[in-house]
């Protein structure tokens, strides 16, 4: 397991780290038993890409074959409302072609996202005058996402909502001792 570096030549760095350890007979299971180095979210290996999926309601969205609230388009992506916002102005950043979440994304695509969700924030603020936004992804049931269709939300928050806890966790209890073995 490894949370501190994202490049592929540190990765397999990170590999080794968990080999010595397993010859070192320290302990990597989870605290629900589930081995560290088994991977239980089996994102699709970078490249397996395909321009849609049948079964998608997004690229169903994105062809024009299910309705949408479309605020903003373009040759990459579309924007819309979210059908069941969590507050007022919830949009969603769709790419046109299909990728499952972020892991399939091209990583063209991803390159583009951050920027148009900062141009699409900065319109919503002015539109919206919300008062903050927050910018959310899902990456597997585990982590919330329920249309694997990767797409980025983009959360208006106002000062005076009624649903203040919205997106924010408590601290999760982790010793140091786990922090240090993780890394
Ligand atoms: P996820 O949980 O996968 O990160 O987010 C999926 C989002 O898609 C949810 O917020 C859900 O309300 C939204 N959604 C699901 N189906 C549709 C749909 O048919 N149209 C629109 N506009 N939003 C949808
Ligand atoms: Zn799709």
């Amino acid at each position: 397991m490894l949370l501190s570096v994202v490049d592929r030549d540190r990765l397999s760095l990170a590999g080794r780290g968990i080999e010595e350890k397993r010859e070192r007979g320290i302990d990597l299971s989870r605290p629900d038993g589930v081995k560290s180095t088994e991977r239980r979210y089996a994102p699709q290996e970078k490249g397996v890409f395909e321009m849609r999926d049948d079964n998608c309601i997004f690229c169903k969205i994105i062809a024009g074959e299910i309705p949408s609230r479309t605020i903003y388009e373009d040759d990459d992506f579309k924007v819309i409302l979210d059908a069941g916002p969590a507050s007022r102005g919830h949009a969603l950043i769709l790419p046109k072609e299909h990728a499952a979440d972020l892991f399939a994304l091209p990583d063209e695509t991803a390159a583009k996202v951050l920027p148009l969700a900062k141009k699409v924030a900065a319109h919503m603020v002015e539109v919206l005058g919300c008062d903050g936004i927050n910018v959310l992804q899902n990456n597997g049931e585990a982590a919330g996402q329920t249309v694997h269709h990767f797409h980025v939300h983009l959360i208006p928050r106002y000062e005076n909502e009624q649903n203040k806890s919205l997106l924010t966790w408590g601290q999760a209890d982790i010793s140091d001792e786990e922090m240090d073995e993780i890394m």
